[in-house]
């Protein structure tokens, strides 16, 4: 995972762009553009960065990641 993605999940947890909707769902603003938002499991996302992910990685036995997912990943922790 880049240092840009750390950064930017870090920016999107302390605007308050992440939104719990229920146990292992959130909702999170685009930090790009405020009117759309994503929604986003421990281990899925719907922004087009994280498709794309298999599209360009595909076979090499990584796991998709994005600045959103990264940010769930801050939110819990801080929530702990
Ligand atoms: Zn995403």
């Amino acid at each position: 995972m880049s240092a840009s993605t750390l950064r930017k999940a870090k920016k999107l947890v302390e605007s308050g762009n992440v939104e719990k909707i229920e146990d292992g769902l959130y909702q999170i603003r685009s930090s790009s553009d405020p009117e759309k938002s994503y929604f986003v499991t421990s281990d899925t996302c719907e922004c087009p960065g994280f498709k794309n992910f298999y599209k360009f990685h595909h076979g090499k036995k990584l796991k998709a990641n994005c600045s959103h997912l990264e940010a769930v990943r801050i939110f819990m922790q801080n929530s702990d």
